[in-house]
């Protein structure tokens, strides 16, 4: 696989003016890449021009403006359902985020098709966010909610998800990359086996789309979900997309303008979708400063972008195994660049400050994954997730940090 050439990374690196600014007099080493990334030039003109020239509410105006506005939030439908290559644009939800579409999903499909004691399963890789949506629902209607256990090399445990799917279980909903450690899932697989089983899947896209290219088709799974914030667009826009015959069958989850055909006192007709889901008004600049990430990210050779990336977790994680007393959570290579880490004798908080004091930035904690964490029987970790536009010299400077950081915690 080619990757990127060090003028290659230079240049792109211009696109991301927040790159360019000192961190408590050092030069910023943002790693943080999972829990949001940065936004190139593109998107920030974006939401410029939209605010600047277009700015108007969606579908409802007989005025120029709020038609210039609704063309350019229907082109963003389009840009994401070629994202994900999807079939059609009806089957494009606009949500908050990954959260949010999950909500929705358990909300909307499970409270309507599963009922008490039907089985659904989740994994013990998961984010919060695909966990506690399915524990809200569990006490709601009284479903058994199981989950795939996790290997001790930071797997979902295969054999264990072969015999929860003999259970018969009606839905399967899992993370196609983990966000705490990294670990990249054999999604296409797993949902192949949880169809064959007769379930409906939903996978959460979070910490795939940004990495890798998606084809909801290949994967050939139900719903999948994933947030702008992640793939270098604004914060507080994502999406959802179902099967036609699912989301038809689902009814609205949140009521209001938008969502609806017709209204009297008596009741309501749903709208057609994908607007039967979008009740009240969208975050609509977001959603063009979404299509504008996602223009940017398709000029460029994700492939190379990739390699890129996983160049620099070999080189961070080589590094990090040297470090006596460090223990690398999933030290494996099915992964995408997110490097999970703690060193004996120290608290992963403490490591974050103290690397942050020399501009660098990494996350702490448990990353919104402590049943994982719990199951590593760490209180967090210290992780280092990397973007395209990071470079080996960050990598040079966590590596630097981190030896400092030791040399005064030990
Ligand atoms: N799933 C995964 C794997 C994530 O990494 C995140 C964000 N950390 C989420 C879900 C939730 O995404 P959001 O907060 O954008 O809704």
């Amino acid at each position: 696989m080619s990757t990127l050439t060090v003028e290659q990374i230079t240049a792109l690196r211009q696109d991301f003016p927040i790159l360019d600014q000192e961190v408590n007099g050092k030069p910023l080493v943002y790693l943080d890449n999972a829990a949001t990334s940065q936004k190139p030039q593109a998107v920030l003109d974006a939401l410029q021009a939209y605010y600047t020239r277009d700015n108007s509410n969606v579908h409802r105006g007989a005025h120029t403006l709020s038609n210039r506005a609704t063309e350019r939030f229907e082109a963003a439908r389009e840009t994401v359902r070629a994202f994900l290559n999807a079939r059609e644009t009806a089957e494009i939800v606009w949500t908050r985020g990954t959260t949010e579409a999950i909500n929705l999903v358990a909300q909307s499909w499970g409270r309507t098709f599963l009922k008490r004691g039907d089985l659904a399963v989740i994994t013990a890789l998961d984010h919060h966010s695909n966990i506690v949506p399915w524990q809200i629902l569990r006490e709601q209607l009284g479903i058994e909610l199981a989950h795939v256990p996790v290997t001790p090399d930071g797997h979902l445990d295969q054999d264990a998800y072969d015999q929860l799917l003999k259970r018969g279980p009606k839905l399967v909903a899992f993370n196609q990359v983990s966000n705490a450690i990294g670990t990249r899932n054999p999604a296409a697989e797993m949902i192949r086996k949880a169809r064959e089983a007769g379930a409906i899947t939903v996978l959460d896209g979070a910490q795939a789309t940004p990495h890798f290219r998606v084809d909801v088709q290949a994967l050939d799974c139900d719903f999948y979900a994933f947030s702008g914030h992640k793939v270098f667009g604004p914060t507080g826009i994502g999406a959802l997309y179902g099967r036609r015959e699912l989301l038809e069958a689902m009814p609205p989850w949140h009521g209001g303008g938008e969502m609806i055909e017709h209204v009297t006192l008596e009741g309501f007709i749903p709208n057609a979708l994908p607007f039967k889901f979008e009740a009240g008004t969208p975050a609509i600049a977001q959603v063009v400063g979404l299509a504008a990430a996602i223009d940017y990210l398709n000029a460029q050779d994700r492939q190379a972008l990739e390699a890129h990336e996983l160049n620099l977790l070999k080189m961070a994680t080589d590094g990090v195994r040297e470090i006596p007393g460090a223990r690398i959570l999933a030290d494996h290579t099915d992964k995408v660049a997110v490097l999970s880490f703690l060193i004996e004798g120290t608290h992963p908080a403490d490591i974050g400050t103290l690397l942050d004091q020399q501009g660098i930035a990494v996350r702490t904690g448990h990353h919104c994954t402590m049943p994982l964490m719990q199951h590593f029987g760490v209180p967090g970790s210290v992780r280092a997730s990397f973007a395209f536009y990071n470079t080996e010299e960050d990598v040079r400077r966590l590596l630097e940090g981190l030896k400092k950081v030791l040399r005064f915690l030990l």
